[in-house]
């Protein structure tokens, strides 16, 4: 089913759902099923599957030379959401990226999808490869998520690549894109990062879903710039515990978010990583409540593939 069927038929409830990360590769497919099972008492409607960009490895030979070795540390995002579809018969959001792929091969892999009976995707651009400064496009592929949107669009109305419009099948996949309440890192600000989310929606993008955040005015903010510029397609916060003090750094590093002083200076304050872990928890049961007040219409968590801060704030929310 769709998201926005799926939000529509809650009538105004607020819906659980969560993000996993597919396992390194040579992991088997029951941790997967270890992240997923403690949280499906709180009915998930949908659960996300990441996707992760092939990277770069050196190899080094006998003779001392480095070989660039291209390598995927996380496959297995299609298959991983055929199986959750077929064990827990909730559906599955493939997240589709720019990044490593040509047209062609993303045509191949949406095929794939309709052919398994996904009918959701989230549609990004992808990460920059760790190697590479900034996110450099794949030869052949999209440079943007808006391109792969429209790729995505085109195949809703019957046209593909290399076919002639009247006999291709059409595909109908409810498409979603990713949103910033904080701007994303590299727009030059607000209303230009704005501007291309605008653009998406306008193209077809049928739900947002949003970056982390950790102070809700950020995205009570958002939604009302979005609300004030004709966006009226569900915005969906993407939420994260804290559970580790490491965090204060690496999360605004990695994410390009703000954590407010009262967060931080809680954690600060903490004599052990447990008390760390609790403080993550309360905040952000305490952002839940004030969220599913906003009318948010889903709290969809960040689990990292690590269920249990996820069922603590679950078990106090739903
Ligand atoms: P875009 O919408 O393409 O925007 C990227 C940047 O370019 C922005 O600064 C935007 O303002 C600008 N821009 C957009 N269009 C244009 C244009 N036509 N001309 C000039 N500038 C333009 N990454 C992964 O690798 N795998 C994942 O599974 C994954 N899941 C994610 C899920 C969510 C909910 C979110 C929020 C992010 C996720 N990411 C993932 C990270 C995401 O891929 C990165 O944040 C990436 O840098 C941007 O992706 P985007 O889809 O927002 O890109």
């Amino acid at each position: 089913m769709k998201i926005t069927d799926h939000i529509a038929n809650a009538k105004g409830k607020t819906l659980f759902s969560f993000e996993l990360l597919p396992p390194v590769k040579g992991k088997s497919i029951h941790g997967i099923y270890d992240a997923i099972d403690p949280l499906m008492e709180f009915k998930p409607p949908f659960i996300d599957v990441t996707y992760h960009r092939e990277d770069y490895i050196y190899k080094q030979h006998d003779n001392g030379l480095l070989e660039k070795v291209s390598y995927r540390k996380r496959p297995g995002t299609v298959a991983i959401c055929a199986a959750i579809m077929n064990r827990y018969k909730v559906d599955a959001v493939p997240h589709l990226i720019c990044g490593g792929f040509t047209k062609e091969e993303t045509e191949n892999a949406l095929i794939d999808l309709q052919f398994l009976g996904i009918d959701n995707v989230l549609v990004l651009r992808g990460d920059a490869r760790h190697a590479d400064a900034s996110f450099i496009p794949t030869p052949g592929g999209h440079a943007y998520a808006s391109e792969l949107l429209e790729q995505v669009c085109n195949m809703n109305s019957g046209i593909y690549l290399h076919e002639d419009h009247d006999t291709s099948y059409k595909t109908d996949f409810c498409i979603g894109v990713a949103g910033y309440p904080e701007k994303h890192f590299e727009a030059p600000n607000m209303q230009t990062d704005f501007k291309f989310l605008k653009k998406k929606v306008d193209m077809g993008a049928k739900f947002i879903v949003t970056q982390m955040f950790f102070d809700n005015t950020k995205y009570s903010d958002f939604v009302k710039l979005c609300r004030e510029n004709g966006i009226d397609v569900p915005i969906i916060p993407g939420l994260k515990p804290i559970t580790s003090s490491k965090q204060l750094i690496s999360l605004p590093k990695i994410f390009h978010l703000d954590m407010p002083e009262a967060l931080s200076d809680g954690i600060q304050k903490c004599k052990s990583e447990k008390e760390v872990k609790e403080l993550g928890i309360e905040w952000m049961i305490h952002q839940c409540k004030e969220l599913i007040q906003l009318g948010a219409p889903v709290l969809h968590f960040y689990t990292m593939s690590n269920p249990g801060p996820t069922r603590k704030i679950a078990e106090a929310i739903f």
